[in-house]
């Protein structure tokens, strides 16, 4: 799959829009969901470009999933959430709306996701506060 180097993650890596960013390495980048399905919903991206997993190079793979880790032990800690749903959707077929891959780390569970996918713009102030929660517990 062609690899489109203007769609959003990639603008965001780039520095050209902004997000409340969560954590970054030399691998990956971590940021709030503007429009969460839950509270203290996340994103981690692989700074390599790649649309799905399976143009994602194993090493990538590797390191997104250190750094999903490392998120979903934050929103434990500083959401009080006990249970975390991961979501990774691969093209357009499977609903994939931005096609950089990227994994969702959703607090909380699968039966209380039933805010519509990528669909409401959540409050900038209210997501900015609850990415401070999750920061300070990383
Ligand atoms: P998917 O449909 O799996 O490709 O998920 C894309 C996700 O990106 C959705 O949950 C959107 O709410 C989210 N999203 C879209 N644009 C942005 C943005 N600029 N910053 C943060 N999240 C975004």
């Amino acid at each position: 799959m062609t690899y489109d180097n203007q769609n959003i993650f990639a603008k965001i890596l780039r520095g050209e829009i902004p997000c409340i960013k969560l954590f970054e390495d030399a691998h990956t980048l971590a940021f709030m969901d503007i429009m969460p399905q839950a509270e203290g919903h996340a994103l981690v991206i692989p700074k390599e470009p790649a649309t799905t997993l399976f143009e994602l190079s194993d090493e990538a793979a590797a390191a997104c999933m250190a750094t999903v880790r490392r998120i979903g032990n934050a929103q434990k800690k500083g959401l009080g959430a006990t249970g975390i749903v991961l979501m990774q959707l691969n093209g357009a077929e499977a609903g994939q709306t931005v096609p950089h891959f990227h994994i969702h780390v959703i607090p909380g569970s699968i039966a209380d996701l039933r805010r519509p996918h990528a669909t409401a713009l959540a409050d900038t102030a209210h997501l900015k506060a609850v990415s401070e929660k999750i920061v300070a517990s990383i």
